[in-house]
């Protein structure tokens, strides 16, 4: 079977399905192609953190790129629960973040400081503030910084909701149909395959999450991202552990609001496996109870893990593939892919739409992998 849009988009986690939607809000025709079903893989298991402040450890651009796009949601939000009519649970309450001895306090002062210095509000809490705040908090943290501007969204509810109001703007999605090739003339991709069909197109974007190297593999582009498994718990049986999300020295803590809390994350390097281990469980459990110790005796709900979609440098690969003058890419976002996902999609859709990509950070081009 035969079929044609403007834009064939690869893979309907948040990154695809942002740049459908923000296409389809321009006019564009587009095609979300997705292997499974939409939204289940890294982006359903992610903890659904906005957070740039505390997750970024250097000035440059992946923090300004953070902050635009925690900056951004408020407003995407609104149009979004507009478009859908259900909630999606953005709740930017802040995070703390603590220290349990002198040497992690040290780097957290730093990080506050410099971090002030460039304009955010931070504050620096001692061990009484930081109870007083968290009351469940262990005693052992010494210290902590909360960031009041961050917070975090149901991360499932906003793949959905993407999807939704593409598909209401007159995208077109599918399901268990993954992309298998390509058909192109020269530099251009004229048309792209699936097992049952061929679409024919003006443009493709690369955004298979975990598995974007493997697509652009096909087109003999290199896109070295590399699945980075991470491992998740939820845990239930307490009333509100915690208020806010809680960061510690080997894990984090993220209240939901269906009243679990998401406690995280394992970052392994084992290829495509994506199943959790015992072991994976026993240290997400332990930094859990580490940082609010009645937590030791809470139901595990779920346990699950995703493949975060990472590259050498930690920096995302958003824009045009080396060798073709229609072929783009909006992956490797790694562990911040519900954060930055919605922004990229906007800048890819204003770029292709205007052809002017400079409001991306050069820094983020797929080009600096090279050709081979
Ligand atoms: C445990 C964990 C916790 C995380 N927590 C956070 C957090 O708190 N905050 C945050 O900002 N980020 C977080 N992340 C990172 C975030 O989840 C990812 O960066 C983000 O979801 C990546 O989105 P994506 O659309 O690129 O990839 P995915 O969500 O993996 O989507 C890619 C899609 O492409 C499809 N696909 C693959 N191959 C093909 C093909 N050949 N053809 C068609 N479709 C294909 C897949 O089926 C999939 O649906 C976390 C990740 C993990 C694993």
């Amino acid at each position: 079977m035969s079929r044609g849009a403007d834009v064939v988009i690869a893979g309907a986690g948040i990154a695809g399905a942002a740049c459908a939607y923000e296409l389809a809000k321009r006019g564009a025709s587009v095609v979300l192609l997705d292997y499974g079903k939409a939204g289940m893989q890294a982006t359903n298991a992610a903890a659904g953190m906005l957070a740039p402040l505390t997750e970024t450890q250097a000035r440059g651009p992946m923090l300004d790129f953070g902050v635009e796009a925690l900056r951004a949601y408020p407003a995407l939000v609104d149009e979004l629960q507009a478009a859908v009519g259900f909630d999606l649970e953005l709740r930017l309450n802040g995070v703390l973040k603590v220290a349990f001895d002198e040497a992690l306090a040290d780097a957290l002062r730093r990080r506050c400081a410099w971090q002030r210095e460039l304009g955010f509000d931070l504050r620096w809490l001692n061990d009484a503030e930081c109870r007083e705040l968290e009351p469940r908090l262990s005693e052992h943290a010494i210290c902590g910084v909360f960031s009041p501007e961050e917070g975090n969204i149901s991360n499932q509810r906003l793949a959905l909701a993407l999807v939704r109001a593409a598909v209401a703007r007159g995208a077109t999605i599918h399901e268990r149909a993954g992309v298998r090739g390509f058909a192109r003339t020269r530099g251009r991709i004229v048309a792209v395959k699936t097992a049952d069909a061929t679409y024919a197109c003006e443009a493709v974007i690369i955004a298979a999450g975990a598995r974007s190297g493997q697509l652009a593999a096909r087109l003999g582009v290199r896109l070295p991202v590399r699945p980075v498994r991470g491992q998740m718990l939820a845990l239930g049986g307490m009333r509100a552990p915690v208020r806010h999300i809680v960061w510690g020295p080997d894990g984090y803590l993220v209240p939901r609001a269906n009243g679990l809390v998401f406690a995280g994350s394992t970052v392994e390097d084992v290829g495509f496996r994506r199943r959790t281990t015992r072991a994976g469980e026993r240290r997400l459990r332990a930094a859990a109870s580490r940082l609010v110790p009645q937590l030791a005796a809470a139901t595990v709900h779920f346990a699950w893990a995703g493949l975060r979609p990472g590259t050498p440098d930690d920096l995302p690969a958003i824009g045009r593939l080396p060798g073709y003058e229609n072929a783009y890419a909006a992956t490797g976002h790694y562990r911040n892919g519900i954060l930055l996902g919605p922004l990229s999609g906007r800048l890819v859709a204003e770029a292709m739409t205007s052809g002017d990509w400079s409001a991306i950070p050069a820094a983020f081009g797929p080009a600096r992998f090279g050709t081979h």
